[in-house]
C-alpha cells in the first residue's frame, strides 16, 4: 500500500532500484489505450487496478506477467515515455526522494511498438531535466539487458548504453537468473565495464548465496540488486563486505514474489547489523503497489530497524549511488 506516514515521508531519500516498467500510474495506462485505441481488460481505475497489481503474494506467474504485459504495451512512443518518467519522478518527489536512479530495459520496454531507442531516451532525458529544475531533485539513468531477451540483446543494449554514456551511468544484468546461464553474459558486461559504465546485477532474488558469489567472481559489479540469500551462507556475507558491494533491497516485492515466505522474515536488518551496506527501495512501486514509505514502514514496523539505521541505509545508497560526483553534491546535503 502506498504510504504518506510523515515519519517516513519526512526522511530525504535516495532511491537506487525502481524499474520504470513497473512504474506506471493506472490512470496514465487508461489515458493512453483510450488515445491510441489500444485495448485493456478494463478502462476504470479500480476494475483495471485487478489486472496491473499485485497485492498478494505470489503463487503463480501469470498475475505479474499479465500486468507486465499491459505495462509493456504502454510504451506506444517517446511522449508516452516521457509522460510516464515524469510521473515517476513527480511520485518520487512527493516522497521526499532527493536522489533518484531509474532503470528500463529498452529492447523489452520498447520492442512492443517497435520504437525508436534513441527517441525514448530522449523523452525520458527531457522529464528528467524538468524533474531535476522543478522537484529539488538529482536523477540517475541505468539501461537493463534483460536475460530473458538473450546475449545478442545484450550486446546491443550495451553497445546503445555506451553510446550513450554521457546520459547511462550504468548498465543492470536482470530478469530470469534461474533459466539463463551467466556465461552468455560476461562478455558484453565487461565491455560496459571497459567503457567506464557501472555494473549491478540482479542476483541471490530467488537464487542461493552461491550465485551472488558466482556473480561477484564472473561480472565484477559495483552494486547488487537483491542479494538477500547471501544472508543463509558467512562466506557471501564477508565477501560482500570485503568488496564494499551495496545491495539494492526491496522488502514487499521479495515477499510478493515468494523470495522471502513471511515479511517478518525478511533478512533486511540482519544484513544490516552484520554491516553489509543495504539500501531499501521499491522496485515496482506501481505494479507492486508500493513506495519508498511503505518499505520503511517495513523496515520500522516489522523488522524492527530504528528511523537512525533507515537514515544510515540512505547514507549507503547516496553514497553508492551511479550519479556523477558533480550532481550528488547538489542533493548531499539531505543526506549528512
Ligand atoms: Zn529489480
Amino acid at each position: 500500500m502506498k504510504n504518506f506516514d510523515l515519519r517516513y515521508n519526512n526522511i530525504p531519500k535516495a532511491e537506487i532500484h525502481c524499474h520504470l516498467e513497473g512504474a506506471i500510474r493506472t490512470q496514465t495506462i487508461i489515458d493512453i489505450a483510450r488515445e491510441h485505441g489500444l485495448k485493456l481488460p478494463a478502462y476504470q481505475v479500480d476494475e483495471l487496478n485487478r489486472h496491473v497489481k499485485v497485492y498478494d503474494q505470489l503463487h503463480d506467474l501469470q498475475a505479474v506477467l499479465e500486468a507486465f504485459k499491459i505495462f509493456q504495451d504502454s510504451m506506444v512512443s517517446p511522449s508516452a515515455v516521457e509522460r510516464i518518467a515524469w510521473e515517476l519522478f513527480e511520485d518520487s518527489a512527493r516522497q521526499n526522494i532527493k536522489l533518484f536512479e531509474v532503470r528500463f530495459s529498452p529492447d523489452w520496454a520498447f520492442h512492443g511498438h517497435n520504437l525508436d531507442w534513441d527517441a525514448c531516451l530522449e523523452g525520458l532525458l527531457r522529464a528528467q531535466q524538468r524533474a531535476e529544475r522543478e522537484l529539488d531533485m538529482v536523477i540517475g539513468i541505468i539501461a537493463i539487458t534483460s536475460r530473458s531477451m538473450g546475449a545478442d540483446s545484450c550486446v546491443r543494449t550495451v553497445d546503445w548504453a555506451i553510446r550513450h554514456r554521457q546520459h547511462i551511468q550504468a548498465v543492470d544484468l536482470a530478469d530470469g537468473e534461474l533459466l539463463y546461464p551467466m556465461s552468455d553474459f560476461i562478455r558484453p558486461m565487461r565491455k560496459a565495464r571497459e567503457a567506464g559504465l557501472k555494473i549491478t546485477v540482479h542476483t541471490g532474488e530467488d537464487t542461493p548465496a552461491s550465485a551472488v558469489i558466482d556473480t561477484i567472481n564472473h561480472f565484477m559489479p559495483d552494486r547488487i540488486g537483491h542479494g538477500i540469500h547471501i544472508i543463509e551462507d558467512m562466506q557471501a556475507v564477508e565477501l560482500v563486505k570485503e568488496k564494499g558491494l551495496t545491495l539494492e533491497v526491496n522488502p514487499w516485492s521479495n515477499y510478493l514474489t515468494n523470495s522471502v515466505p513471511r515479511i517478518e522474515h525478511h533478512p533486511l536488518k540482519k544484513l544490516f547489523d552484520l554491516g553489509v551496506r543495504v539500501t531499501i527501495n521499491s522496485d515496482d512501486p506501481e505494479v507492486l503497489e508500493t513506495n519508498v514509505n511503505n518499505e520503511y514502514r517495513i523496515a520500522h514496523e516489522v523488522l524492527g530497524m530504528s528511523l537512525e539505521e533507515i537514515r544510515t541505509c540512505n547514507r549507503f545508497a547516496q553514497e553508492a549511488s551511479f550519479i556523477p560526483e558533480d550532481k550528488k553534491a547538489r542533493v548531499r546535503k539531505y543526506f549528512q
